[in-house]
């Protein structure tokens, strides 16, 4: 406790905080859902995740 955890500070790849609000994008594959993504440790912007692809829009409600 209280001490330096290297092995966990190393694991950048899944610190990653999502951040802002979802946007949706058309692509000729369909419908996708972006968040921007930031560090979790510095709040560094990290780029983006898909929360999730779709083909139907109805399909955004309920069933999560
Ligand atoms: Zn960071």
């Amino acid at each position: 406790m209280g001490a330096q955890e290297p092995a966990f500070l190393m694991r950048s790849t899944v610190n990653l905080e999502q951040t802002g609000s979802p946007r949706h994008e058309h692509l000729s594959t369909g419908l996708y859902t972006l968040m921007d993504v930031v560090c979790s440790g510095c709040h560094s912007p990290m780029g983006w995740q898909y929360l999730q692809a779709s083909h139907e829009v109805s399909n955004q409600a309920g069933r999560q």
